[in-house]
């Protein structure tokens, strides 16, 4: 029997805010243990929270941007449970009425694009970290950094609307680079600035009742949201076809082992008890305040790269690639504004996107800019150097900050454009080659190109092609 997998996602974005969602602390990550920490962060008697504005003005661009309705009213809930990381014994998080509802995003897998719909976006925070691992007595204490306690937090829940493995961990690919296109979180999943939660279930391909399913906690990465998914899935189907029944339960990914652990079933799941959070008024959002936050929203990825194939004449693909990020699509725009917009697209999705991959840099870090990437792609299209002497130029100019033509100049690397420079190296060529030469002049059309390269090679690859070629047929007649 062929089986499907149905598969929703919960991502907890942390937002680039330099301040907690409740108090004034900074957020900075990699801070010292404890530096960032106040009575309100610490859930200490008596100390009252205060909503963050900013934090809330991120959570509707987030919104505004996968297409949800931001809800005119929200309401932020207690979520008790007990936990060391959690000093107040409760997390404030949105429950019943979150922040908004609705929306989606649209996936490409293998050529095949499909919708995704989100259920909502709420708003929450985040808890403190447990040090588990790193000190001289880890192995009889954990010890705890209050840092991250109160950080703000946007969880995006999807439908249950993925198939595959490879579905979920596109999804999780494309939110996480329209976040970062809209500047609500930095999206640096080593520091946990992205989370992702898996529920997944199986059930037989055709059937419209769901599976049962278990929810997968903390799968990190793309490749790890693929590689669990893979895992779980083979699991569930396994149980089934062998006449078992899933257990709805929680599971742990762990990386190492390349498996899912169960880490408690549902007998075990917490009662969160929520209730409203006395102490934070509802949350209001009116019209005036969402036009504001819509003015500050950048062009987003799908319509900059429909804009690229109209305005620069790029194919999509191209288009698809320059608008991985907003950073990278500037990148080209900057480029493109001097030279021939296809050319431009070439260099970045070939050489400067291979050498970025190579050190692993980001697109804002990388040394070479826009006007030198320019100065560069225009001395091959006056014919000043040959595309594959470019390359070299390139190389040379990525970290070196020297200019195209400088390089140009100190190595005498400019084409042979000079019809007397050029007829010499023919002459040479012609006159050692005596064979080839008969064989060409005897009908054997193949042997120019060999010719041909042989003129390349004496002028050291820095001939004109096209004037190599047209001066060779003349002088052999
Ligand atoms: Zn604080």
């Amino acid at each position: 029997m062929a089986y499907e997998a149905v598969i929703g996602l919960e991502i907890h974005a942390q937002l680039r805010t330099q301040t907690k969602i409740f108090c004034g602390c900074r957020t900075e990550f990699g801070a010292p243990p404890n530096s960032q920490v106040c009575p309100v962060c610490l859930g200490l008697p008596g100390a009252l929270p205060v909503l963050n504005r900013i934090a809330v003005d991120y959570g509707i661009k987030a919104a505004l941007a996968l297409g949800c309705e931001v809800q005119p009213g929200s309401i932020f809930a207690r979520k008790n449970y007990f936990y060391p990381d959690l000093p107040k014994g409760y997390q404030i998080s949105q429950y019943e009425r979150p922040l908004a509802l609705g929306g989606g995003l649209d996936i490409t897998v293998n050529g095949v694009r499909k919708p995704v719909r989100l259920t909502r976006i709420h708003m929450e925070e985040d808890a403190g970290k447990s040090l588990h691992e790193g000190f001289p007595d880890s192995d009889r204490r954990t010890y705890i950094d209050y840092n991250r306690s109160g950080v703000p937090l946007i969880e995006i829940v999807s439908e249950p609307d993925m198939r595959s493995a490879a579905e979920a961990a596109e999804f999780f690919s494309r939110l996480r680079a329209i976040l970062v296109w809209i500047g609500v979180t930095d999206g640096n999943m080593e520091e946990g600035s992205l989370r992702c939660d898996a529920n997944v279930s199986v059930r037989p391909a055709g059937q419209t009742a769901l599976g049962t399913k278990a929810e997968v906690k903390n799968v990190n990465s793309f490749r790890y949201v693929e590689k669990a998914l893979e895992y779980e899935i083979e699991r569930q189907i396994e149980i089934v076809e062998t006449g078992g029944r899933v257990v709805q339960e929680t599971r742990l990914w762990d990386s190492s082992a390349g498996r899912t652990l169960s880490m408690r079933s549902k007998e075990e799941a917490h009662d969160y008890r929520y209730f409203p959070e006395p102490d934070l008024p509802p949350l209001v959002i009116d019209e005036a305040r969402i036009a504001r936050v819509r003015a500050t929203m950048p062009e987003l990825p799908e319509a900059r790269s429909r804009r690229f194939v109209s305005q620069y004449a790029i194919p999509a693909y191209d288009a698809g690639v320059l608008t991985q990020s907003s950073a990278l699509a500037d990148y080209f725009e900057a480029t493109a504004a001097a030279v021939n917009p296809k050319a431009a697209s070439n260099w970045i999705m070939g050489e400067v996107l291979r050498t970025m991959k190579e050190r692993g840099q980001e697109i804002n870090v990388v040394p070479l800019r826009p006007p030198a990437l320019a100065g560069l792609i225009t001395l091959i299209e006056k014919g000043t150097i040959s595309n594959s002497v470019g390359k070299d130029v390139f190389a040379k100019m990525y970290d070196s900050g020297r200019s195209a033509q400088e390089i140009v100049d100190a190595e005498g690397l400019a084409q042979i454009g000079d019809e007397g420079a050029l007829t010499a190296v023919i002459d040479e060529v012609i006159r050692v080659n005596a064979d080839a030469v008969a064989q060409y002049r005897g009908g054997k059309q193949q042997t120019f190109g060999f010719l041909v390269g042989q003129v390349m090679k004496g002028s050291k690859g820095k001939a004109n092609p096209k004037l190599a070629s047209d001066l060779l047929k003349r002088a052999l007649g």
